[in-house]
């Protein structure tokens, strides 16, 4: 039976190789009709058998181009129009605004294959690329989504490359990056006064190794700016960067040539390889295997390092020529600032930090971090959602008002919602430095750009003293809604949002600090919570943070705080008596010590209780040693004590004191750090679920969402989340966005949704 089908399909469909692969499709299938972009998606119309129409839809269902992703195929049938032939019309009017952009993706095999291939023109040329791969997200400055608004504008393409984008048939039809040797960018390498030392790539190469060897520390521009790299298996290179960058204990990311080397140096789980081969190319904490191939000084102290294969040609090939190489690849930053990506800025702001710079001619527009990733009980998390990501959409059943969520201080990643999408922003650091909230801002007015978005309401979080908040102000002064929401109440939205859930469900966020409604800081919260409202069912008992948020760097002042408050002032502690009277002081006249029930701060006074780790020269790293200290443990004890619980006016208030007092006396009794270190751990995972049980019976509500950076520590999310499985919950945590302050901006978006009117 012949028909006329109209086929809409919306989702990641443009810029993404889908109107050739349907022409070919329908080639193939012998049907008539035509296809093309519109503002919603792709418009196909299909003329033939209605099976064999049928055929295609699957197949196109089943295996779409690799880059896109279809969200929904709706469809209307007519009488046949006595089509005969198959064609890719032009886009219908020229204001057509790609609704999506597509992330970034690693070079495909096919384009390596060409790359390798000593008789192709594209012989080891650093910019190939074909529609199903390389940069998109980080190369576009407007829209429409067209040659003209990338960077590629400045590179005419020559009369070979013109021929393939024109040819619906060639892989490389309407591949806005497409280049070659003769009309494309090109890789030149400088020293660290910009000067060039080549322009081949053949000895750009050499060079790099040769220097890397050496001991060198070279910048190296990417897809989303500037790495920093250093010869991962020697001591003085990433003993070198880590004195220039001031950082003596944050672990680096590492690139590897294969899966088979980074096997040699880590231990990989199926799910684990999975991730890294994924076309997002995203960096994975993995398991050292210890057998000492690596430099101590990667990750000092740590089981995991984070690392992510080759996802440019320049890097393959620099593997390829030296398989054995393992680089630290560090963002070339400062220090928690966002990478960077501009020639410029590099040979400014990273000359302190690098020898040499590879580089290329061509503009990053939107720079990007690399993602992080990591694995527990096989399943994938986010740490970072950046690079490869964004700006992929989360689509949603809901359709918004356009709304602007600034995110939070630390970690922060904006979104903004539209029509029935979400789109969450790359990762933009801490905004605690100028540059930073620079950075921040043009991010911002890029978005506004490229995604044609006019925000009538913007929505902050609580905190007075944030720079995001101060931003929204500003906006509402200019007439914007200003809605504010609070901290934990957004981490909990935020998964609620993801899965889409509109009941109320008893939300448990643990993270570092958070403004609380009552002016105290938050971090240990049960609330119950929809996206609308939420009540503070239970949290840990508050205890005074001497000097403020500046204690997080001495952790000792924490340790200190916490034992004073459990035990009384005469305990001895690891500082100097002076230093000891001068915080007993300051706490016993309550100057500058806000009040705090912040589970994160509690992991780092544990950490510095137990000699683990006084002082911090980067975030969680106490409690990152204390987690460490804790997988060396042994025993079962901790999984049957549970902290006391008291209710104070209808809250639940865990115990904090005598958490600390039992931590401190197994500890003097004798038991080893890594047994207290486990022992503390389990109590909290322990203790997490029994709380959750009593607000189950409480409130009459079975599912449980988890959210907050302290989730980040494997070890208490897989106690937690098999203690809760156990008991029979739902659970709800977070797989598109991270536990951190990284996914505050949907949840912010979803809240403010509600509010509305
Ligand atoms: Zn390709
Ligand atoms: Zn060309
Ligand atoms: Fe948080």
């Amino acid at each position: 039976m012949k028909e006329h089908r109209i086929i809409r399909i919306r989702g990641i469909v443009q810029g993404v190789g889908f109107r050739p692969h349907v022409f070919r499709l329908a080639h193939a299938h012998g049907l008539a009709g035509s296809v093309h972009n519109d503002t919603e998606g792709v418009l196909m119309h299909l003329e033939g058998d209605a099976g064999t129409i049928d055929q295609l839809v699957t197949s196109l269902q089943n295996d779409p181009p690799p880059l896109a992703d279809i969200q929904s195929v709706t469809s209307s049938t007519h009488p046949p129009r006595g089509l005969t032939k198959f064609s890719i019309e032009q886009s219908t009017s020229s204001s057509t605004r790609s609704a999506f952009i597509p992330p970034d993706a690693a070079v495909c095999d096919a384009c390596m294959e060409e790359f390798f291939n000593p008789e192709d023109r594209r012989h080891q040329y650093p910019f190939i690329t074909c529609t199903h791969c390389g940069p998109r997200f980080s190369i576009i400055y407007d829209i429409p989504y067209d040659r003209p608004g990338t960077s590629m504008k400045d590179f005419p393409m020559c009369p070979r490359c013109e021929k393939e984008y024109r040819d619906p048939r060639d892989r490389r039809f309407h591949t806005q990056p497409n280049a070659c040797p003769v009309c494309g960018p090109h890789v030149f390498l400088a020293d660290r006064n910009g000067t060039p030392v080549t322009e081949d790539i053949d000895e750009t190469i050499q060079h790099t190794l040769r220097l890397l060897k050496e001991g060198h520390v070279v910048a190296i521009k990417g897809v989303g700016g500037f790495h920093l790299a250093a010869d991962a298996t020697k001591d003085r290179p990433v003993e070198l960067l880590r004195q220039r960058k001031g950082r003596p204990f944050k672990p680096f990311a590492l690139m590897t040539g294969s899966i088979e080397t980074t096997d040699k140096l880590t231990h990989v789980t199926p799910a684990e390889r999975e991730l890294l081969l994924r076309r997002e190319r995203p960096i994975v904490l993995l398991k050292d295997r210890g057998e000492g191939h690596l430099s101590p000084l990667v990750s000092p102290g740590i089981t995991w390092t984070g690392i992510m294969l080759p996802y440019t040609p320049f890097q393959h090939l620099l593997f390829a020529k030296d398989p054995n190489l393992v680089l630290v690849m560090t963002s070339g930053n400062v220090t928690d600032e966002p990478i960077i990506y501009r020639n410029e800025d590099a040979l400014k702001r990273l000359s302190s930090f690098a020898d040499y710079f590879v580089m290329y001619n061509r503009e990053i527009t939107a720079h990007s971090d690399d993602s992080v990733m990591y694995v527990v009980d096989e399943q994938p998390f986010f740490i970072r959602r950046s690079r490869g990501f964004v700006p992929a959409p989360f689509l949603t059943e809901h359709s918004h008002s356009q709304i602007l969520a600034t995110g939070g201080d630390l970690k922060n990643s904006f979104a903004l919602a539209k029509d029935n999408y979400i789109i969450l922003s790359q990762y933009l650091g801490d905004l605690e430095t100028p540059w930073g909230n620079q950075l921040y801002r043009s991010a911002i007015n890029h978005f506004k750009k490229i995604f044609d978005f006019r925000p009538g309401t913007v929505v902050s979080d609580l905190h007075p003293g944030y720079y995001t908040t101060m931003f929204a102000d500003e906006l509402s002064q200019q007439g914007l809604t200003h809605i504010k929401v609070q901290h934990h109440h957004a981490h909990i939205a935020a998964n609620l949002e993801e899965h889409n859930v509109d009941q109320p469900v008893i939300g448990i966020a643990y993270d570092g600090t958070g403004y609380g409604t009552d002016g105290t800081l938050w971090g240990s919260e049960f609330l119950i919570a929809d996206k609308k409202n939420f009540t503070r069912a239970a949290h840990f008992e508050n205890f005074p943070l001497p000097g403020g948020e500046s204690a997080i760097r001495d952790v000792w002042k924490i340790g200190l705080s916490l034992l004073r408050s459990a035990l009384g002032d005469d305990r001895d502690i690891y500082t100097s008596m002076e230093q000891r009277n001068m915080v007993l002081e300051i706490l016993e006249h309550n100057i500058n010590s806000p009040l705090t029930c912040s589970i994160g701060r509690i992991f780092d006074g544990v950490s510095s209780i137990l000699g683990i780790r006084h002082h911090v020269t980067a975030e969680a790293e106490a409690a990152q040693l204390l987690e460490e200290a804790a997988h060396k443990g042994s025993g079962t004890m901790g999984e049957n004590t549970l902290i006391p619980v008291s209710d104070e006016n209808d809250t639940m208030i865990i115990n904090t004191s005598e958490l600390i007092r039992m931590v401190h006396d197994l500890h003097q009794n004798g038991h080893s750090i890594t047994d207290t270190a486990l022992f503390f751990h389990q109590c909290i995972a322990a203790t997490t679920v029994h709380v959750a049980n009593l607000l189950r019976e409480k409130y009459n509500i079975n599912t449980v969402t988890l959210s907050g950076g302290v989730f980040h520590n494997r070890l208490l999310l897989s106690l937690i989340s098999s203690g809760l499985r156990k008991k029979a919950f739902d659970i709800l945590m977070p797989r598109k966005i991270p536990f951190n302050d990284g996914c505050m901006a949907v949840g912010q978006i979803a809240i403010a949704r509600e509010l509305l009117p």
